[in-house]
């Protein structure tokens, strides 16, 4: 039988070990670990993901710091929020949320981040040193949730042949990288797909483990994918649904149906990696916070 890779419940479990670290933070020295989310402006799905943040890390004795600011915010002043943030000593995670306003350069905030409080990992010292190895570092969240998907149902990628489909810098370059790194969760070969691979399903199919991320519905069909392979479906899409009362469903990028019936191990959307994403995130601020208690 085909296994069901939950995310939701593997959520859960690194959510009650996380509040226990969180209990210990604080009844040891009283620190409580903060993480700060910015919010540039009104999109609706931005708010809608910050305000999940913010419940998630309540819930865990997170000190959730929403700053929301006008969408004609200058630049300077954003980079001045920052500047602020990276000197609170109680913040140990700094978020802001993308995508931030065109008339300001997303490069330079995340730079202005402090690389120990760059708990989204988008920093370029955090992506140097996922690439190079050295150092200390946050991994991205969707990611790393990927990883830790794959090792708490049993999957270690280690030796085994995985295919990335994907290469944004948020989701399927960093994957790759955690993927192929010679550590816990890495040391597998790794094959990295995108719009310009000719033929995809050729690739694909070479695949022990499959881990799509094209934003791109409903695309990869059993077809495309080897019998046994273990399937983790990134993609989280909206598709027009007249049958739904809100008129539509959300789906990955892979055909569940169709591809359970070949794959050993697949995760569903929604329940899959979307839960992770965030678990991951307050997993880095309970990391940094930890950081700061052992520096005292
Ligand atoms: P991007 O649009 O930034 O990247 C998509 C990637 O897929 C690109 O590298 C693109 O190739 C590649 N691609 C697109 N079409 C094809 C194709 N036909 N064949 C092969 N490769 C293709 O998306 P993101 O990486 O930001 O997100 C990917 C998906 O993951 C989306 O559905 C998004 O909603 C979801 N997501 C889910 C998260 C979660 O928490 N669950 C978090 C982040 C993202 P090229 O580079 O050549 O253009």
């Amino acid at each position: 039988m085909t296994q069901i890779i939950s995310g939701k419940e593997i959520s859960e479990e690194i959510r009650s070990e996380l509040k226990e670290r969180v209990d210990a933070l604080r009844e040891e020295g009283g620190l409580v670990p903060g993480l700060a989310v910015v919010l540039v402006g009104e999109d609706p799905a931005s708010q809608m993901y910050v305000g999940m943040k913010n419940r998630a890390a309540e819930a865990l004795g997170i000190h959730s710091r929403q700053l929301t600011l006008p969408a004609d915010t200058p630049e300077d002043e954003l980079l001045g929020v920052v500047e602020g943030l990276n000197a609170d000593p109680e913040i140990h995670g700094i978020l802001v949320q993308l995508p931030l306003p065109d008339h300001i350069d997303e490069a330079k905030v995340i730079e202005a981040i402090d690389p120990a409080k760059d708990v989204d990992g988008f920093h370029p010292i955090s992506v140097g040193r996922l690439q190079t190895g050295s150092g200390d570092f946050f991994a991205p969240a969707t990611p790393a949730g990927v990883v830790e998907m794959l090792l708490r149902s049993g999957h270690d990628p280690a030796g085994k042949h995985v295919v990335v489909v994907g290469r944004s810098n948020i989701v399927g370059k960093p994957a790759a990288a955690l993927l192929l790194r010679k550590a816990p969760g890495g040391n597998a070969t790794v094959t990295v797909a995108h719009s310009r691979t000719p033929d995809l399903g050729a690739v694909t199919r070479t695949a022990d483990i499959l881990v799509v991320a094209m934003g791109r519905p409903e695309s990869i069909g059993a077809d495309m994918v080897a019998e046994g392979a273990v399937v983790i479906d990134v993609g989280t899409n909206r598709v027009d649904d007249a049958s739904r009362e809100r008129g539509y469903r959300v789906c990955g990028d892979v055909l569940f149906d169709e591809v359970k019936e070949k794959a050993a191990a697949i995760s569903p959307v929604p329940g899959g990696v979307g839960p992770m994403t965030i678990t991951m995130l307050l997993s880095n601020t309970v990391k940094s916070a930890e950081t700061a208690a052992a520096e005292g």
